[in-house]
């Protein structure tokens, strides 16, 4: 089920009328979900994502704009006939209920022609908890539960309906990281399988990137970019999504562009053809150095930290608005870890140059 959004807004009133403000949660967003796709809704918290999640679910309303789910129009739509399936970051299981009991309850609630047999919403319930892989456990209560079961059976309650769009909100925030990276492969098995249109938000940008056929990357309510993670992260629009994507985090350097060159502190980096002087933020990704003795880019050397297969230097330099420079290369390089500068040469498609206003990414 394709699921389109409109020019969505939402804008929350002032809690304290004197103060007086109110909160453009969402900010007249438009794009299209691609039927089949798992979306990652990523950006830092309070950005809205969550108001975005639950316009799309019902639970609240839109201020103005549309939401489409296929060609029907939704957006007056009550959140129980709109085919979603729910899952929350804390679980929110009945915990007096077994875990048959918390899967099959979507289903107790149906009516008219939908109304099921106690037998037919049986086979459900086990064939939703055989896909989360929880069907050994279904006579145990909630507290009888890890935290990843205990989200597990959450999502197999939200799949048991059959779900048109399957809307999870921080799903793995509660989880210690080794369950968080077993349950986002689980998540994305079992979207894999089922085929349904899922939206993913969470405020983890590796989470996003690692399971998401597209990311939709959020600032204060306004969509910043959309595409896949890799096209994101190689070709990011502006400096807030360069330095949200990627860890290490991209370096970000003042510096200028001057007669066409690229230049940090004096020293000319890379070529910039046709681009007028001016001050410009640079971003260079960690993987974008190389070590060259000759090179004009001279940076302060602090620390080596050889971790298997890459090295990591730590360095420093006057024009850095990061405290230091992370660059990542290759273990095979020796490192002179003795010497007290480092020079470094720019691979160009790892270094990107935005306005210093606007923090615009600025093209050559
Ligand atoms: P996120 O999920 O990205 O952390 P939210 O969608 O929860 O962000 O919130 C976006 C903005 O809207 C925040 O500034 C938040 O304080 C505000 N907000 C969210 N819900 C309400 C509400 N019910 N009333 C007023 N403001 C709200
Ligand atoms: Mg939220």
């Amino acid at each position: 089920m394709k699921v389109v959004l409109q020019n969505l807004t939402k804008i929350f009133p002032s809690r304290d009328k004197k103060a007086g403000g109110e909160v453009v949660a969402v900010n007249d967003f438009t794009f299209e979900i691609p039927d089949g796709k798992l979306i990652g809704l990523l950006g830092p918290s309070g950005c809205g994502k969550s108001t975005t999640l639950y316009m799309i679910s019902g639970l609240q309303k839109p201020t103005s704009g549309k939401i489409f789910f296929g060609d029907d129009d939704v957006t007056e739509l009550a959140t129980e006939n709109r085919g979603i399936g729910l899952v929350f970051q804390n679980y929110a299981l009945y915990p007096h209920m077994t875990v048959k009991q918390n899967i099959m309850f979507p289903l107790e609630n149906l009516k008219g022609a939908d109304k099921m047999s106690k037998d037919q919403m049986l086979e459900r319930a086990y064939e939703a908890a055989k896909l989360v892989q929880i069907d050994e456990l279904m006579d145990r209560k909630p507290s009888e539960l890890s935290g990843g079961q205990q989200q597990r059976v959450a999502i197999a309650r939200a799949l048991v309906k059959m779900p048109r769009v399957l809307l999870l909100d921080e799903p793995l925030s509660n989880l210690d990281a080794r369950l968080r990276l077993q349950t986002r492969e689980e998540i994305r098995r079992i979207q894999k399988e089922t085929g349904i249109t899922t939206v993913f938000v969470t405020h983890d940008q590796e989470e996003a990137m690692s399971i998401s056929d597209m990311i939709v990357v959020m600032k204060l309510g306004v969509l910043q970019q959309i595409g896949k993670p890799q096209d994101v992260y190689d070709d990011p629009v502006n400096l807030f999504v360069a330095k949200f994507l990627g860890t290490p985090p991209i370096n970000v350097l003042e510096g200028e562009i001057k007669g066409g060159k690229i230049c940090i502190g004096g020293a000319a980096v890379l070529d910039a053809p046709g681009v007028a002087d001016q001050e410009v933020f640079i971003g260079i990704r960690p993987e974008g150095f190389e070590l060259d003795e000759n090179s004009a880019l001279e940076c302060k050397l602090s620390n080596v930290e050889v971790m298997g297969r890459d090295v990591s230097i730590v360095s420093t330099h006057e024009n850095s608005l990061n405290p230091v420079i992370r660059s990542i290369i290759d273990a095979d390089n020796k490192v002179d870890v003795t010497a007290q500068t480092v020079r470094y040469n720019i691979k160009p498609h790892k270094l990107f140059v935005f306005n210093k206003e606007t923090e615009e990414r600025i093209y050559f």
